[in-house]
């Protein structure tokens, strides 16, 4: 639907490809840098992490001292998630439980402990076939908050260890509402900080990119280099399908007038 759009308003569009960089030149953006290929551009808008947008792809060198000593003290990354996957086996089925259903067995609400590594806040997500028309399959997907930092450093078997402990775990926990869970569970796969950070590029899987402070430095991009826009999420409501309506037709409007405006 998107790529149909796009061709029909006349973009030029292409998926596996990662800018690089973004190249600057006299206090304006001039090219991005696109699986090693340059490609001239007056204006460039980042959906991606506004850090990783600073710092990686444009450069120190070309934003103002106030601007990046302001940036570095005050954007905070939002947490990050695990998930764990359970595919149920062919020709079981599971009583109907709800949609969505929350647990914790912390004591009292604690924020620390709602993404810690060892678990005690869980979301199951429960599909079943009627909601997913064409096939008579179950899947139980478990949703936990976590910081890319308890992940980021572990070695590969220590991570390979981590990731199995937190299948187990939570097979364990979730044996409470489905004690046949174990004999029922056909395949399973965990997801981790590492995960979301290797395929949206956010640092530490923040998926929801930053915290809300970070939206004026997001917003005061242009007047650091002029044809530079980002988007991305920057709290949650500027994040998703939420943040394209909200921000992102904003940002589109702001680097139109741009591109409208005298060549430089
Ligand atoms: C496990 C999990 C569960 C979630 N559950 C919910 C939920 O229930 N409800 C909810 O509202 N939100 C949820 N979220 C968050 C939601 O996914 C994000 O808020 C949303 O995807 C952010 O959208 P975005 O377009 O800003 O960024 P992203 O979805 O991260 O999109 C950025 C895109 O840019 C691409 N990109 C980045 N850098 C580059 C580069 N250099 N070159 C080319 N492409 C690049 C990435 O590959 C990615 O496709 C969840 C996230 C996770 C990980």
């Amino acid at each position: 639907m998107m790529a149909a759009a796009l061709t029909a308003g006349g973009a030029d569009w292409e998926t596996n490809a990662c800018v690089e960089r973004i190249l600057t030149d006299g206090g304006r953006v001039r090219a991005v840098v696109v699986n090693g290929r340059e490609i001239g551009a007056r204006a460039v808008v980042s959906n991606g992490s506004l850090p990783r947008t600073v710092h990686g792809l444009v450069g120190d060198g070309a934003f103002g001292r106030d601007f990046l000593d302001g940036f570095d003290r005050e954007v905070r990354l939002s947490n990050s998630s695990c998930q764990v996957y359970i595919g149920i086996k062919p020709g079981e089925r599971l009583e109907p439980m709800g949609d969505l259903i929350f647990s914790s067995t912390c004591p009292e609400y604690d924020a620390d402990a709602i993404a810690a590594p060892h678990v005690t806040s869980r979301t199951y997500s429960v599909y079943y076939p009627s909601i997913r028309p064409g096939t008579d399959q179950y899947t139980i997907v478990a949703s936990m908050n976590a910081r890319g930092k308890d992940w980021d450093g572990l070695a590969p078997d220590a991570y390979r260890a981590a990731k199995r402990r937190l299948i187990e775990d939570t097979l364990d926990a979730l044996s409470v509402h489905i004690p046949r869970i174990r004999q029922i569970t056909d395949c399973t796969e965990a997801a981790t900080p590492r995960t979301f950070a290797r395929y949206t590029g956010h640092p530490g899987g923040a998926s929801f990119g930053t915290k809300f402070e970070a939206l004026k430095y997001s917003m005061g991009l242009p007047a650091q280099v002029g044809g530079l826009f980002h988007t991305g999420s920057t709290g949650i409501i500027m994040s998703g399908w939420l943040g394209s309506m909200n921000y992102g037709i904003i940002t589109a409007n702001q680097a139109e007038k741009y591109l409208e405006g005298p060549p430089v």
